[in-house]
């Protein structure tokens, strides 16, 4: 006799067998295990000596930081950079990557996560929204030009001692002012959204067509994003250690972390699967 969570796995499992197209939802729980408030917190102990900050003030959030202290700025960013760089992907993304095979109209990723990691894993370019932008660009900290460049040239050098950029900081192009991420942060009016409005137009030209959209939201916490899945059920697929709670309306809600509730998923599915790819 089947259990509750082994019906709604079963439900789970039946929505993607159905679906025509995957719109998956990533937040922090999906991203590699980096630890953003560590960072933060060295950050802010690091302002905190110089004097541009309160002690204790968490201000790594904030534009200005790159402003008055790029190096500190710098030192934190080109941490999670080559971090973000030197981490694979864990194996959840290839069971998505095998939903999206497995789907008609494939897949598309909504991400509040930074590190570039569905490009890494695979999927594809034009079919990624990266709602906070992405570390992997950069913009001018004036924002005197719409422009981004890749961060791909920029190899951070991080003094040991003090957890600072040690080499050039980089600047931009047109003004020569500082540079920095094209990462959304608060109280951000300067952040360049071009880039993820146009991934947004594509996202949006992909849903139309769709007639059995499946929402598979992953480690999500932020309201915003949440309210985003929920906007696109009714087959909404949460995976979250606590925060799961779901309408029945809008969709299915699943106690876990992300990697164990995708392969749990996928495990149910793995026969089917097998006949489709
Ligand atoms: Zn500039």
């Amino acid at each position: 006799m089947s259990t509750p969570i082994g019906q709604e796995l079963a439900q789970a499992v039946a929505w993607l067998e159905d679906a025509d197209g995957l719109l998956i939802v990533a937040g922090s729980g999906m991203a590699a295990g980096l630890s953003e408030t560590r960072d933060s917190k060295s950050l802010a102990r690091a302002l905190s000596v110089i004097g541009r900050v309160r002690p204790g003030e968490d201000d790594i959030g904030s534009p200005d930081v790159f402003r008055d202290s790029p190096r500190a700025a710098w030192g934190t960013y080109g941490k999670r950079l080559k971090q973000y760089r030197d981490t694979d992907p864990h194996p959840g993304y290839a069971i998505l990557r095998r939903w999206t095979n497995a789907a008609p109209q494939g897949s598309f990723v909504y991400t509040s996560n930074v590190d570039g990691h569905f490009q890494k894993a695979g999927f594809a370019v034009d079919r990624i929204v990266e709602a906070a932008g992405s570390i992997h660009w950069l913009q001018c900290v004036k924002a005197c030009t719409p422009q981004l460049w890749s961060a791909d040239e920029l190899t951070p050098s991080i003094n040991p001692a003090n957890g600072w950029l040690a080499g050039v900081v980089p600047t931009c192009p047109q003004c020569g002012s500082v540079a920095r991420p094209n990462v959304s942060l608060a109280k951000d009016w300067d952040w360049v959204p071009n880039r993820t409005m146009r991934q947004h137009a594509l996202l949006s030209s992909w849903l139309f067509p769709m007639k059995r959209l499946v929402v598979v939201e992953v480690g999500a916490g932020t309201l915003a994003i949440r309210r985003f899945s929920e906007q696109h059920g009714p087959r909404v697929i949460r995976i979250h250690p606590t925060d799961f709670d779901i309408s029945p309306d809008v969709g299915l809600g699943f106690a876990t972390t992300a990697l164990d509730g995708l392969r749990q998923l996928d495990e149910c599915r793995a026969p089917a699967l097998k006949v489709a790819t």
